[in-house]
């Protein structure tokens, strides 16, 4: 199917590893350039590597606003445009929350709700100028759904990400841009390295998800291309859980 993504000029956030290089990897297989934003440099260049056409390495800090705010410029002046945004870069702090410090949930909201707003406004107010149409992917999580213990501040701000999702998508539809989010449960990345590590903790996690998996960053990447591609145009304030069935069960 032609998702109808070629020469169109997307942003992916965190896209150094994990969920958002194997996003950019397959945007960039459909024929979009990416620009590939993360903080490690030498991630973010072994990722080039993939395509070195279509995928340009950007560093930047998520929680420094200054960094943010200039993406949505700096995509145009390298590819002469912009058509969408994957937020997807964010931080999952475990946390004792009796005495985890306030800073905490400072850094975690500046990174996982703060960053992907900018990025949004920026590039709303790019489509709007250029009477063009657009798309916002933000990458939520299932425990945005409901709160969970040792992650209020994850929890908070994923939940936040998800209603930002839906305000955006009433508040701009008028203008031909669509919001959505994707909740993604467990998947097998570096922020889940403390679960794929230890076998017991596996195996307990395994149990609550009746795939008895977890997902590979692959699987992930289909669906942000289709929410980018029109081919979803009537799509927008929704968000689409992908979990092996972990919610649907609870
Ligand atoms: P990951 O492997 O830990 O990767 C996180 C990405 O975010 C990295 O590219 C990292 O790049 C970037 N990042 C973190 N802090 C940043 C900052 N301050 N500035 C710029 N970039 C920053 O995580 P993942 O599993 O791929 O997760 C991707 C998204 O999916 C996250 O929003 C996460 O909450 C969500 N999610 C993941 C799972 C899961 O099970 N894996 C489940 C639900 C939701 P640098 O370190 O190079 O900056």
């Amino acid at each position: 199917m032609d998702l109808e993504l070629k020469e169109k000029v997307v942003i992916v956030t965190g896209a150094s590893r994990g969920l958002g290089a194997a996003i950019t990897k397959y945007l960039s297989d459909e024929g979009a350039y990416v620009l590939a934003a993360a903080r490690s440099e030498s991630d973010l260049r072994s990722l080039q590597q993939y395509n070195d056409k279509r995928i340009l390495p950007v560093c930047c800090d998520m929680s420094v606003k200054e960094e943010v705010s200039g993406l949505a410029d700096m995509a145009c002046n390298e590819f002469g445009n912009l058509h969408g945004i994957v937020n997807n870069a964010g931080i999952a702090p475990a946390e004792n929350s009796l005495d985890s410090e306030i800073a905490v949930m400072e850094n975690t909201l500046k990174v996982n709700v703060i960053a992907p707003t900018i990025i949004a406004k920026t590039a709303a107010r790019h489509f709007v100028n250029k009477s063009q149409r657009g798309s916002i992917v933000n990458i939520a999580s299932t425990s945005g759904l409901k709160g969970k213990a040792s992650l209020a501040s994850y929890s908070s701000s994923k939940g936040a990400l998800l209603r930002l999702t839906e305000s955006l998508a009433a508040e701009w539809a008028r203008y031909g841009i669509r919001v959505n989010a994707i909740a993604p449960g467990a998947f097998e990345t570096s922020a889940q390295a403390a679960v794929l590590e230890n076998a017991d903790i596996l195996k307990a996690r395994l149990r609550k998800i009746p795939q008895r998996r977890m997902g590979s960053p692959e699987e992930i990447a289909p669906m942000v291309a289709y929410l980018l591609s029109p081919i979803s145009d009537f799509v927008t304030g929704a968000c689409f859980v992908i979990d092996g069935g972990e919610v649907s069960k609870l």
